[in-house]
């Protein structure tokens, strides 16, 4: 089942110019900054109530982030990530309804999570996340 709206992802050129924006423009304050090279970003988590923003910057011109600022060179919402406390059976529960995976198996996200993700060809243009902490 989804738990709640855990993070909006946010493909950003660079996180050393877009991190200021966040924390002195808004007053928010960067939880931590983690490599994750299975995306070839490198990201930056703030926490806003019960939602993080997490900004990813590409560290590869292959990174599915670089393909993002390719289309959008502004940067701009990529992603929304809902926690689930069963990855596996939501993707089941959406690729039984017809809906196409990125992934059919968790892999490890940022965060200390497994993450998964739907297409946004079958998801109305929202690509979607489900995100649980790994130890689950
Ligand atoms: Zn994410």
């Amino acid at each position: 089942m989804l738990q709640k709206i855990d993070h909006l992802g946010i493909a950003v050129k660079s996180l050393d110019e877009s991190v200021p924006y966040y924390e002195k423009a808004l007053g928010l304050k960067c939880e931590h900054r983690e490599e994750v090279p299975s995306q070839k970003v490198r990201t930056a988590f703030f926490q806003c109530g019960e939602v993080h923003l997490e900004l990813l910057e590409p560290t590869s011109p292959e990174s599915p982030i670089a393909k993002f600022l390719e289309k959008n060179p502004n940067g701009g919402i990529h992603h929304i990530a809902f926690a689930t406390d069963d990855i596996s059976g939501q993707l089941k529960q959406a690729s039984g309804a017809g809906i196409k995976l990125i992934h059919e198996q968790p892999f490890e996200g940022a965060a200390n999570k497994l993450v998964a993700f739907l297409h946004p060809k079958s998801t109305f243009g929202v690509l979607t996340e489900f995100c649980a902490p790994k130890n689950q």
